[in-house]
């Protein structure tokens, strides 16, 4: 191709070599081997394809609804062929000629009873030979290369000829196999080779699939052989600080200052745990529990249990408003116990951090620190760091965590925390090398938040549940999405929302609370909701983790549809803590995209997070490449998809696990292909060995 092309196929698809574009899949096929007669379409076929000419051109309709039709026929009956686009008629009708043989292509509709073809392909009848075609690819291209006259059929062009050079019929074989031979017959999968030909080009619907397969599954298994490995390898390694007792401040606290009786849940966790910190190894391990579960006090027994240990712990959490959240409960809850507790922000400046708190780190003397990311940064260096727990970050990586590893000789201890259920599939590829606990029990007395739906088209209802809440006592929350903090329009919605509030409700106080304001200005108005002197909390989704005011009893969502179901659900809970009735309510515009509607169906249907996630999952799928890159294997998944195959996924770890028992020290010959190929993959992304 030329530079002009090769340069949009670099910059829109990433496809700068002949590697790039083997490996650039079709996303369908059509079966071009059978051509229909008219009388045989019906409008829920597939695509198909008719041989016949064109009887004549005419012009229907007015406006937007101007169309150009040809009728079109085979010698037995006719159909009609649709354009809508009033711009090409001129084109079209210059271009395919009355009389002459077409194939036509498409996908079969009805209209005032007769059959159709909207905007067809038409290909000259005597230039197309159909049985070549067979399974014919579609890739997906993007507007600019449309622009740039790149479609489809242009890749088609451009595949043709690279499957040519690379299975050339000399028989040589450029495609080297990566997966040993033993697997391959366990499996029964096609050769690399094979696979990759008929991605592109199969010959049969049998053929695509066991090639899609073969693909698929070569994709997750080096995913969780990579995983696996390393995991063993920390294992074998790492050793973890031994802490040999509860000690006395877990047990202090827990005979006179437990402000409740732990859930069973929680009971269990903390034990999970506790088993993981005096083994000997390193404890890796993600908590799991929805909302409102209760993690921030098992969060805080365990860290009783590491300055017991005389270990120094730090808490992190995503965002200012929670660290300081964090900061102040743990405060409340261990005031009258000897412990030092400290908060690391970025808002903690000057003097005060150097002297209290990254002074008292270094010698030892601050036994909890709780904070933001600053935590992390090179200035903050502990004199025996043995626990680290992260809040809220499902996010946080395998790179994330491996620097702070590097904040001691021996690595700390590390929980991650979240209220993000994930679901199993994505687990095992996210956390591959994570142990999961999973706090499935609320604490008791909570009664199940329920959710409808408002339209802003009429907000009457809102204010109306707004003021019965209100009159009741309770505390309100309403959050508009700001999704970038500097989105102008967005502050403007959130701004006036918090007007006309404050016009429908005169007599009530009113907080607002955004990330743009000034930290101190921030916490000034939380605290005036947390402790009760405003009624309503206007807010952008700054709120949207682990706050906590149990008596806030209603979330009302503006811009419901803006958001996707986690947030949502996260959203959510940060009502129901009390034991009153709380209520979540959803307001969107009366119109809505039908994959909108579904999630907050699912909102008003379920409390259940796992559902929720699982949903997520399939509804919007795993987002790009993302979750691979958080699992810091960082392999591109071109083909395999986590929300749906996770079978797959649990086949493949399968697979790797007997591999790894089989050769434990990796030098087994009938895996030397395998193991080579690991390592090519795994130089591109993070070196694992200076990690453990
Ligand atoms: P999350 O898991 O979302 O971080 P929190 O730790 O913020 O949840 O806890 C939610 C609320 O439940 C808090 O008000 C907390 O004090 C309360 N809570 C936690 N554990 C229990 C328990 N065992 N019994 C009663 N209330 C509890
Ligand atoms: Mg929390």
């Amino acid at each position: 191709m030329g530079p002009t092309r090769a340069e949009v196929l670099e910059k829109e698809l990433g496809i700068s070599t002949f590697h790039d574009l083997l490996f650039y899949f079709p996303y369908k096929h059509i079966d071009r081997t059978h051509l229909f007669y008219i009388h045989e379409l019906t409008a829920d076929m597939p695509f198909v394809q008719v041989l016949g000419e064109i009887l004549s051109f005419e012009e229907e309709g007015k406006g937007r609804k101007r169309r150009l039709i040809a009728h079109f026929t085979d010698g037995r009956s006719i159909m009609d062929l649709v354009w809508f686009q009033s711009s090409s008629f001129r084109w079209i009708k210059k271009n395919y000629l009355i009389g002459k043989k077409y194939i036509v292509f498409g996908r079969p509709g009805i209209f005032n009873q007769r059959i159709n073809i909207p905007h067809p392909d038409i290909d000259p009848a005597d230039t197309l030979q159909v049985d070549a075609i067979g399974l014919q690819p579609y890739y997906n291209t993007t507007d600019k290369m449309k622009k740039a006259g790149m479609n489809s059929h242009s890749i088609e062009r451009f595949t043709t000829t690279l499957i040519a050079k690379v299975f050339p019929s000399d028989g040589t074989n450029y495609i080297g196999e990566t997966l040993p031979d033993h697997l391959i017959q366990r499996l029964m999968l096609v050769s690399r080779g094979q696979s990759l030909h008929d991605l592109h080009y199969p010959g049969s619907a049998e053929a695509l699939r066991r090639a899609t397969y073969r693909q698929k599954f070569e994709e997750l298994f080096f995913i969780q052989l990579s995983l696996l490995r390393y995991t063993r390898l920390r294992q074998q390694k790492v050793h973890g600080y031994v802490f040999s007792t509860v000690g006395t401040y877990f047990n202090t606290f827990y005979s006179n200052y437990l402000p409740f009786q732990l859930t069973g849940a929680q009971q269990r966790v903390i034990r999970e745990m506790w088993n993981d910190m005096r083994s000997g190894r390193q404890m890796n391990r993600l908590l799991q529990g929805d909302v409102g579960s209760g993690k921030t006090l098992v969060a805080l027994l365990l860290m009783l249990i590491a300055i017991g240990n005389d270990y120094q712990t730090c808490l992190m959490a995503p965002t200012e408003i929670l660290a300081e959240q964090h900061y102040a409960t743990f405060r409340e809850l261990l005031k009258d116990m000897p412990v030092r507790v400290e908060l690391l922000t970025g808002n903690v400046k000057g003097k005060k951090r150097r002297g209290p708190i990254l002074e008292g780190t270094l010698t030892g003397e601050v036994q909890i620190l709780i904070g933001t990311h600053a935590v992390l940064e090179d200035t903050v260096e502990f004199r025996r760091l043995g626990l680290v727990i992260i809040d809220e970050q499902h996010r946080f990586g395998v790179a994330q965590r491996a620097r702070l590893w590097k904040k001691s000789e021996t690595p700390p201890h590390v929980l991650v925390m979240t209220a993000t259920p994930i679901p199993r599939t994505l687990a095992m590829t996210l956390y591959g090398d994570l142990d999961v606990s999973v706090i499935d029990e609320m604490p008791p007395g909570r009664k199940p938040i329920e959710t409808r739906h408002f339209w802003t088209e009429k907000p009457e209802a809102l204010y109306h549940s707004i003021r019965r809440e209100v009159q009741k006592g309770r505390q309100v929350y309403v959050v508009y999405p700001l999704i970038k903090e500097s989105e102008k329009a967005d502050m403007q919605d959130l701004e006036n929302g918090y007007a006309q509030l404050c016009g429908i409700f005169p007599d009530l106080h009113i907080s607002k609370v955004h990330g743009k304001m000034k930290a101190a200005e921030k916490d000034a108005e939380m605290e005036r909701f947390v402790s009760g002197e405003t009624q309503i909390l206007v807010a952008t989704t700054v709120i949207e983790v682990g706050v906590n005011v149990p008596n806030a009893s209603v979330m009302v969502i503006q811009n419901a549809e803006r958001f996707g179901l986690a947030q949502l659900h996260q959203l959510r809970g940060r009502v129901g803590r009390g034991a009153e009735q709380s209520y979540c309510i959803l307001v969107t515009k009366y119109e809505l995209a039908k994959e909108t509607r579904q999630r907050i169906d699912i909102m008003c249907e379920t409390n259940d997070g796992f559902e929720i996630a699982e949903a997520d999952l399939k509804l919007r799928g795993p987002g790009d490449l993302e979750g691979t890159q958080q699992s810091g294997v960082a392999f591109d998944l071109h083909i395999a998809n986590l929300a749906r195959d996770g079978q797959l996924v649990q086949l493949a770890r399968d697979m790797a696990n007997d591999i790894l028992d089989a050769d434990p020290d990796q030098n087994r010959p009938e895996n030397a292909l395998m193991w080579a190929h690991l390592r090519e993959l795994n130089k591109k992304q993070i070196d694992w060995s200076s990690i453990s």
